[in-house]
């Protein structure tokens, strides 16, 4: 093996051996997770190890046809077509992996959500605060009447809001910063964005609050979407598993019999396998582009 070369899945990981059956290149961790199958897939790349034959880690009677990116288990046609996430070999997940994708959307959104939470609680502080010293300040100035003090309160609350959201969470990410650096370095830097920060935080933290408003809405929207999508997956698999029971029966009767409240089982009859395999395909890459969203929401800005 010559050295620097990366694995055909994972080109930014060193390749450490060859597939035994075709020779392309793999990475450590995939050799690991296509060797957990058997003993007839160790040292296999995946396209070797589907060419050996593995069973579907859903349906046993079926041989599958890729490997889910994350877990290695087998994915057949049926279940592939239907909900096998993203787009072109290697990105399938099995319904285990897509799942757990889903308790990680939600895992990251509840911590945004708390991030978004501290933000609001530093800005009512920064408020009461702001307002009452800048009105305090303002009623001891020799012109100040009534009206003056009303304009130095709501002024103090402008501009004591725009401190707690945006001036507190940069002096947080230089202390976090910094603690890889030693102390010291946190401190200098959390110091200098602060003073940096004071000239531009009323209109930042203005943007700021509209911001995080879109993307509450946004998580709230990918948690029921990721939820309903699991649903989804779930009715597909009762489905398959009441149609491999009752093999050539007649889905119209299985509707209204055994199969009756399933929505995939509705949506087949409705719109044919086709149309119905294509709408939770659709579905499974929206908690895969849902991911994105969310990475993009811990981004600081
Ligand atoms: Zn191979
Ligand atoms: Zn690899
Ligand atoms: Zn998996
Ligand atoms: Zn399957």
């Amino acid at each position: 093996m010559t050295s620097g070369m990366g694995c055909f899945v994972h080109p930014e990981e060193q390749a450490v051996a060859a597939c035994k059956r075709c020779g392309k290149a793999l990475c450590r961790g995939c050799i690991d997770l296509y060797s957990k199958s058997g003993e007839k897939h160790v040292g296999l790349c995946r396209d070797c190890v589907v060419a050996v034959g593995i069973e579907c880690g859903s349906h046993t009677s079926k041989q599958a046809v890729v490997l889910c990116r994350d877990c290695g288990k087998g994915i057949c046609r049926d279940c592939y077509d239907s909900y096998g996430a993203g787009i072109g070999a290697g990105k399938a997940l099995c319904f285990e992996c897509t799942e757990r994708m889903v308790q990680k959307h939600l895992f990251e959104i509840n911590e945004f959500r708390s991030v978004v939470k501290g933000e609001r609680t530093w800005m009512i502080i920064g408020a009461v605060i702001g307002s009452f010293l800048l009105a305090y300040w303002g009623s001891n100035q020799p012109a100040s009447n009534a009206g003056t003090v009303i304009i130095f309160w709501i002024l103090g609350a402008f501009i004591g809001a725009s401190i707690g959201t945006i001036i507190i969470s940069t002096i947080k990410a230089g202390f976090s910063s910094g603690k890889e650096e030693g102390m010291g370095t946190g401190c200098v830097v959390a110091v200098i964005s602060a003073l940096g920060m004071l000239l531009i935080s009323p209109i930042m933290s203005i943007y700021r609050f509209f911001k995080r408003n879109k993307q509450i809405k946004q998580a709230n929207a990918i948690i029921a979407s990721d939820e309903r999508i699991l649903q989804e997956i779930r009715a597909y698999f009762a489905y398959t598993q009441v149609l491999e029971k009752n093999a050539g029966a007649d889905i119209a009767k299985l509707v209204s019999g055994e199969l009756s409240g399933n929505a995939y089982a509705q949506a087949v009859l409705n719109q044919g396998e086709k149309a119905a395999q294509e709408e939770l395909r659709k579905g499974v890459n929206q908690i895969d582009a849902n991911g994105e969203i969310i990475d993009s929401f811990n981004k600081r800005k």
